[in-house]
């Protein structure tokens, strides 16, 4: 991959867990809820909120990408059911997203970034909503892009045909690095990126389409690309 000119890559999953992030973020939610605004407490509970978060998505498939919005709609609905001010689901989600960005990176994440960015840009590519600004790595990406900002979300292929953009790079050029077969692999294949699939648990590959290298960790990908 000598004529590799540009690196994207995933957020979630591939440089830190995320199911315990989000689980405790639903969590701080609830308790800030619990403070505030015991009534949405008292009537939904924990799975009722979940519950209304579905029907928000099932009521509003065009907003699918943005699980910011989402989430800030979920908050209004239950908050107003209850009498509150829609306006309290701000600082409901503040909570949110301060636990969302609490996250324990996989232990080779910052080494291989450190040296991945001294060679090539870096952009990242999230349906989700992290911050990597409050996370501390924003200084390794020269840009981030996410489904939220794009409109659609991985794996469509509009999503990667802006981060090889903001890379300044043509998708032949760049390689996608991410923890999904669908929404990183399948997507960025899809465009003529190449890509690397980062199997952290050492799944099984089960798909008829292939990624370019799988990897174990992202020190791997680090020392392919410097090799
Ligand atoms: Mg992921």
């Amino acid at each position: 991959m000598n004529s590799v000119r540009a690196i994207t890559i995933d957020l979630d999953d591939t440089l830190w867990d995320i199911a315990p992030v989000i689980a405790e973020a639903e969590k701080r939610v609830l308790d800030w809820l619990t403070r505030h605004c015991p009534e949405v407490v008292d009537r939904h509970g924990e799975e009722g909120l979940r519950e209304e978060r579905r029907k928000v998505e099932a009521e509003h498939p065009e907003l699918r990408h943005d699980l910011t919005v989402m989430r800030k709609l979920t908050l209004e609905r239950v908050l107003l059911q209850c009498g509150y001010d829609a306006a309290l689901a701000e600082p409901a989600f503040e909570e949110f997203m301060h636990a969302r960005n609490n996250v324990s990176l996989f232990p080779d994440v910052t080494p291989a970034l450190e040296r991945l960015s001294r060679k090539y840009p870096l952009v990242s590519i999230s349906n989700g909503n992290a911050d990597l600004g409050r996370i501390g790595l924003r200084r390794f990406f020269t840009a981030c892009v996410s489904a939220r900002e794009v409109g659609v979300a991985k794996p469509h292929p509009e999503v990667f045909l802006a981060a090889c953009k903001r890379a300044r790079q043509q998708p032949g050029a760049v390689i996608h690095v991410g923890d999904h077969p669908y929404q990183d692999v399948l997507g960025a294949s899809q465009v003529g990126m190449r890509t690397v699939w980062v199997n952290r648990q050492g799944e099984t590959w089960d798909q008829d389409f292939r990624p370019d290298m799988e990897v174990r960790s992202l020190s791997e990908v680090t020392e392919f690309l410097f090799c």
